[in-house]
């Protein structure tokens, strides 16, 4: 592990954690100029498969699940801390609720339950793009909630 500031290779680590399941954080110091820098160590494959509308298999994945929150987000008033904690969340829920394969709609749904107390424009583009409605009524059910908290009934 190269030192982002010096370059030198003789690097220290101080602390490690695991704040999420299959990440690990290690804090390091650089034993030639002494700044410290931290790293994260993942799995590559993930060990879970996402199955699909279609039945399909695909791996589950942190980073579609993020672009898909950034997009539903945009010039919305909720920070990259909230998104991160968002991923982190329903991640962990995930793998310690489902062994092997989690259908679609279960990510989902918890999605849009985090989403839902964060930002409800964000939730309602996520849940628009991210769900294909079988017809308007599906939509309206999936928004009369938040009209009738927004009207305070
Ligand atoms: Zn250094």
């Amino acid at each position: 592990m190269l030192c982002p500031f010096c370059r030198d290779d003789e690097t220290k680590v101080i602390d490690s954690r695991s704040s999420q399941p299959y990440v690990i954080r290690r804090r390091r110091e650089c034993l030639n100029c002494h700044r410290r820098f931290t790293t994260y160590e993942k799995i590559e494959e993930s060990p879970l498969k996402v199955i699909k509308k279609d039945g399909t298999r695909v791996p589950f994945d942190r980073e579609k699940i993020k672009s898909g929150l950034e997009k539903a987000c945009y010039k919305r008033p909720v920070s990259d801390d909230q998104i991160e904690k968002i991923i982190s969340d329903v991640e962990a829920d995930v793998y310690s609720n489902f062994d092997r394969e989690v259908p679609s709609r279960d990510i989902g749904e918890k999605i849009f339950n985090a989403l839902r107390s964060v930002d409800q424009v964000a939730f309602v583009r996520f849940a628009s793009v991210y769900r294909e409605f079988k017809d308007v009524n599906d939509f309206v059910d999936e928004l009369e909630p938040i009209l009738r908290e927004r009207l305070g009934r």
